[in-house]
């Protein structure tokens, strides 16, 4: 598993991870979402040692990364499917991988036949790969080792849905035979699809963190009716908390609780029902929204 405590990554007066703490457990695969600039990257470059940090711990299987003798073998890293060097051709890249980690020969063919790149494909230099084939390219490589763990940054960049179906198949059999697979992804469509667990970052601090049913069950109620000011009223004068989308209220209580202060209002509903994902969709509305002023506001001063 992987396990981070109080990670916390300064540049200069700017942190860019603060105080992180979360745990990715094995047989689950581990969501980490967050809008850009968020601090997913800068985390994950820690856990696998190629960023120093400021303070805190990350470790894999027990240990810090600099720590484990063979870390291929441990754990399978997809950080940027470019930085590959452009002129070797895929089998050569994983060839040299392989022999690194004192691998058989045929476990180039096998992970080939895995990732699903053909032999003509494999021979072609990787500066003639689609974006999507060198995603593929990289989780060969991560898997490569046969690892308990993988970390993946932004694993689906650039594929396909096909190739996003095919991922989201491999990560979840991988989890399933007890791996650990944590994987960072700046759209939570994406996410929700593949993850067990979510881990939620927006300006280097955790947000929110649970089992995707914990954060989905936590949304409330969705409710829509043609008199929102009488249902408005009703809803302050009971002490619930409450927000407006463009056409419908999301209200903190389970939809019983709102339908019957609905009906002691008076007010016809044209719709009442749990809010699955809406309060987790809302949430990571308002961090990107967030960065996005954030980034508006640097961009004028600069
Ligand atoms: P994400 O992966 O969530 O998009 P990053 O971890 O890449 O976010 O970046 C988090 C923040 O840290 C961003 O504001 C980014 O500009 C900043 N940052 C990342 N690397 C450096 C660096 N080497 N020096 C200064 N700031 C950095």
């Amino acid at each position: 598993m992987i396990k981070v405590e109080s990670l916390t990554k300064r540049y200069g007066g700017f942190t860019a991870v603060d105080d992180v703490t979360f745990t990715a457990r094995a047989g689950r695969v581990t969501g980490f979402l967050g809008p850009n600039g968020a601090g997913k990257s800068t985390t994950m470059r820690i856990m696998v040692g190629l960023t120093p940090a400021s303070s805190g711990i990350a470790e894999v299987s027990g240990r810090r990364f600099a720590d484990l003798p063979n870390p291929g073998l441990e754990v399978g890293v997809l950080l940027d499917a470019s930085a590959q060097h452009a002129g070797r051709t895929g089998r050569e890249i994983l060839t040299i991988a392989q022999r690194t980690m004192g691998l058989p020969a045929r476990r180039v063919d096998e992970m080939l036949d895995r990732v699903s790149l053909t032999p003509s494909e494999a021979g072609r230099r990787v500066r003639n790969y689609s974006l999507g084939m060198r995603q593929r390219l990289g989780i060969a490589t991560a898997l490569l080792g046969d690892p308990e763990v993988l970390i993946l940054d932004e694993p689906a960049n650039g594929l396909d849905p096909a190739g996003i179906r095919w991922m989201r198949d491999l990560l979840r059999g991988y989890a399933d035979q007890g791996g650990t697979v944590l994987l960072s992804s700046h759209l939570l469509h994406e996410i929700e699809v593949i993850a067990d667990d979510l881990v939620v970052i927006g300006q280097g601090r955790i947000v929110a963190q649970g089992t995707k049913a914990e954060l989905l069950a936590a949304a409330g109620t969705l409710v829509r009716t043609r008199d929102v000011p009488t249902l408005a009223r009703a809803l302050v004068d009971a002490d619930l908390e409450f927000s407006q989308t463009t056409d419908a209220l999301r209200v903190d209580a389970d939809p019983d609780v709102v339908g019957d202060l609905a009906l002691a209002a008076g007010v016809a509903l044209t719709e009442l029902r749990a809010a699955d994902g809406a309060g987790l969709e809302e949430m990571f509305l308002e961090l990107t929204s967030e960065t996005q002023r954030e980034s508006i506001r640097e961009g004028a001063a600069a």
